[in-house]
């Protein structure tokens, strides 16, 4: 608990948000019933639950705030060439390239402290590709709810967040290690695939870490352009997206949202991207 209230309180200082601590695990999982229901299909002798029934492709936008479809892009023909790293390092990248002429963003989220149901439904109905960044002092009590997530959200992928989000620049080249290795091996051995993206707590690293993810076995480091705060997108430059953004979202609770959840927060960030005009892609297809 003491780590989880001090990520939180290191997540706050950095978002401006109230401090407080994010609920704990559901111990009750509704979309369990949806999972269940899914594999067993219509033959399954469980009693209907359709309050966790995924809604019809027609109505899920509707049901979660939308004026209209999401638009996914589709998967690349090759991956774009990354930023050059230097040897035994993982390249830096905040921004992706995208096909010229396609306004494509991609949706992260970041820590793993709330534990919403209601937002496996909204993952579920949407299809939304989501690429969890998991720090496992906050996620590690949870899993399950990001195990759901990667099975409801086409496309979505777990990746590396550090063990207790630290601040990775004030720790030696084998403290980082430490950090990284370790969560690589724990999200490896609860998912049973490694991941290959990393992000550094705050966007903060040095030549070590780069060094020290690469030998963790990462591929890439992960910052980005675009903050989702709870109501609005907020922009490192210019006033509006931009083709390739990586749009960075924390899966955070009430008690950080001033009182909104992150289902709330979602659709608000959803609509700011269908308004300006842009598809949703999955960031795992591009780096
Ligand atoms: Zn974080």
């Amino acid at each position: 608990m003491s780590k989880a209230r001090r990520l939180v309180a290191g997540t706050v200082a950095a978002g401006a948000l109230a401090v407080a601590l994010a609920g704990c695990a559901q111990s009750v999982d509704p979309i369990e019933r949806l999972g269940r229901k899914a594999t067993e299909g219509v033959h399954g002798s469980r009693s209907p639950a359709p309050s966790a029934a995924p809604s019809p492709a027609s109505l899920a936008y509707r049901k979660w705030g939308l004026a209209k479809p999401l638009v996914f892009a589709p998967r690349p023909d090759r991956k774009p060439r990354l930023p050059a790293a230097g040897p035994g390092r993982v390249p830096v990248v905040d921004r992706i390239p995208v096909p010229a002429g396609r306004k494509i963003v991609f949706l992260t989220y970041d820590d793993g402290a709330e534990k919403d149901p209601a937002f496996l439904r909204m993952v579920a109905d949407l299809k939304l590709p989501i690429s969890m960044f998991l720090t496992d002092s906050v996620a590690g009590p949870g899993y399950d709810h990001f195990e759901r997530i990667r099975q409801l959200g086409p496309g979505s992928a777990v990746n590396n967040h550090t063990l207790t989000h630290p601040n990775l620049r004030t720790l030696g080249y084998e403290a980082q290690r430490a950090e990284i290795c370790g969560q690589q091996e724990r999200l490896t051995k609860r998912f049973g695939t490694a991941p290959r993206l990393f992000r550094p707590p705050y966007g903060n690293y040095n030549d070590d870490t780069l060094r020290a993810a690469r030998s963790c076995g990462l591929s890439a480091a992960v910052l980005w352009r675009v903050t989702m705060q709870i109501h609005d997108l907020r922009y490192a430059e210019g006033a509006g997206l931009r083709p390739g953004d990586i749009v960075l979202a924390h899966f955070r609770g009430r008690a950080e949202l001033k009182g909104s959840t992150i289902t709330e927060m979602t659709t608000a960030m959803l609509r700011r991207i269908q308004s300006q005009g842009y598809e949703i892609a999955r960031l795992e297809d591009y780096l």
